[in-house]
């Protein structure tokens, strides 16, 4: 069986990987000259800029690809479990450490609202269902039929997804602040925690689960001691070279050709690219059902990224390892960026430094940064050539004031990513973070499917599919392929 993967991020990566190990021939095909997707790493003048994910959970699945090779994953990558999750920092400067110890948490919380403890030991509990749930009893089953999401709405219904989880997190919690720590967790996988459906309330409990880990050397590590055990399993990596069509004849697929006009036979591709970029893009097939060409048209998609990578020439040593600030406006900010497509002044921010972990990632006596500002995606027609340098001042402003004083004078690398990188350079429809939203009705069965309902042979692995984005989601995806291919 010849199966070829179109993209490196961790889902095709782990794609290949698994097919592999169910001894199909597998080829794997990456526009870029380096593996990783969105988990790229940049490499500036001794800094070592991780592009993407940064903050590591269910390590499992990632030991998991090696140990299907009778590999261990000691001797390719080295994860470290972090004391402070994330510190949160407010505008009124107050500050809010959140971690695994749930002693420090409770102590936390009960000096903000005395009355929100109870409601966030009945919030965890809550979570834990739908973790079981959601998580472990179905990230990794395929939804290609309508009839295992019909079986499933009357437990889904139990467990309150009809709910947005800011709205799961508000019927147990009053303080709004602590309303905000304990439902931001969409945003780390693109959607706006005032539309996301609360299924993805699970992430607290998955977090609190396994906890939030670090790669030793950087996220790119992990990508590195990944392409090692492929190149030791001999799967077939060709870099540098974008897919610009997908072969098929009678809706099955044949193969794929790249742009050297080389073509590649397989029985089955892969794409670990954005599904509606390959459905618009790269298929021969433009004639879709018309129940598929609404569900396409009618999906949303996440926010843009801007991310800036810096570094300085100084420590910044009582700065975390990851923080997030909130800016004064919040519900009103986030509406802005997912629905009127207009960027804010009032930002809110996460600041990854790690250097507060692992100093190889920074010269000696100096700091590695990124900081990520959600921002509209594409959609909203934004000149980010102009737009682009407005919210890098914005930003440094803003941390100069708040966490990183006189930071531009001791700025000694930088760059920035907007969403025109997303767009262009990694294929994604409107240059989104994340693909599409987590909505409830872009979730599961309303996803695109892991095996295309338009072509046989055709599969996907990613954000854009089930169950969805974040390390955790795409390796997921790549569980749900083996089962089904
Ligand atoms: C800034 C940022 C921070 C994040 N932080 C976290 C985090 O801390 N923790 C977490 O769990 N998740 C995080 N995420 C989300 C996570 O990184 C992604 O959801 C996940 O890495 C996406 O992986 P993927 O398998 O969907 O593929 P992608 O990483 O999207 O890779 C797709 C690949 O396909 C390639 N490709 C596309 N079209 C073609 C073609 N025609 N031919 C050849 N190649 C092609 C692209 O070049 C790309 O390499 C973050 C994302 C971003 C952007």
């Amino acid at each position: 069986m010849k199966s070829i993967v179109i993209g490196s991020g961790f889902g095709g990566i782990a794609a290949a990987l698994r097919l592999k190990a169910k001894n199909h021939s597998v080829t794997l095909i990456e526009k870029h000259p380096d593996l990783g997707g969105r988990a790229r790493v940049f490499k500036k003048n001794g800094f070592t800029f991780d592009g993407g994910p940064t903050v590591i959970t269910a390590p499992y699945l990632i030991n998991e690809l090696f140990e299907l090779f009778n590999k261990k994953p000691a001797n390719y990558i080295k994860l470290t479990p972090l004391k402070t999750w994330y510190r949160f920092i407010f505008e009124d400067g107050l500050k809010f450490d959140y971690s695994g110890d749930e002693f420090q948490m409770k102590n936390q919380i009960k000096k903000i609202s005395k009355d929100d403890v109870k409601g966030y030991e009945e919030l965890i509990k809550f979570t834990k269902k739908i973790f079981d749930k959601g998580f472990t009893e179905l990230a990794d089953v395929p939804f290609d039929k309508p009839l295992v999401m019909m079986k499933l709405l009357p437990s889904l219904l139990k467990l309150k997804s009809y709910k947005s989880v800011y709205s799961l997190v508000s019927s147990y919690i009053k303080n709004e602040k602590l309303r905000r720590v304990l439902s931001m967790h969409p945003l780390l996988v693109g959607g706006n925690p005032f539309t996301t459906t609360s299924i993805y309330g699970l992430i607290l409990y998955l977090e609190k689960k396994w906890g939030i880990h670090y790669s030793m050397g950087g996220t790119g590590h992990i990508i590195n001691g990944l392409e090692k055990l492929m190149r030791e399993e001999n799967i077939d990596i060709i870099k540098g070279h974008e897919v610009i069509n997908i072969i098929s004849s009678s809706n099955k697929i044949q193969g794929i050709k790249l742009d050297n006009q080389k073509i590649i036979n397989a029985n089955n591709v892969i794409c670990n690219a954005d599904p509606p970029a390959v459905y618009e893009r790269l298929l021969d097939i433009q004639k879709f059902s018309p129940l598929f060409k609404w569900k396409k048209k009618r999906m949303q998609y996440s926010m843009g990224l801007f991310v800036y990578y810096f570094g300085t020439k100084k420590t910044y040593n009582d700065v975390e390892h990851h923080t997030i600030k909130f800016g004064e406006k919040y519900k009103e900010h986030l509406d802005n960026i997912f629905n009127k497509k207009k960027l804010n002044d009032d930002i809110s921010y996460y600041l990854h430094r790690p250097s507060a972990t692992d100093s190889s990632m920074a010269p000696k006596g100096h700091d590695c940064f990124y900081v990520l500002v959600p921002v509209p995606n594409n959609q909203s027609g934004i000149d980010w050539s102009i737009e682009g340098d407005k919210i890098k001042n914005l930003v440094i402003d803003k941390m100069e004031q708040s966490l990183l004083p006189n930071l531009r004078k001791n700025i000694v690398e930088d760059f920035y990513l907007t969403p025109d990188y997303f767009e262009k350079e990694l294929n994604t429809k409107y240059g989104s973070g994340f693909s599409i939203q987590p909505k409830f009705t872009q979730s599961a069965y309303f996803r695109f499917h892991n095996k295309s309902e338009v072509c046989d042979g055709l599969y996907f692995v990613g954000a854009g599919t089930h169950p969805g984005a974040g390390v955790p989601g795409v390796l997921s995806s790549a569980k749900v392929l083996s089962k089904i291919l």
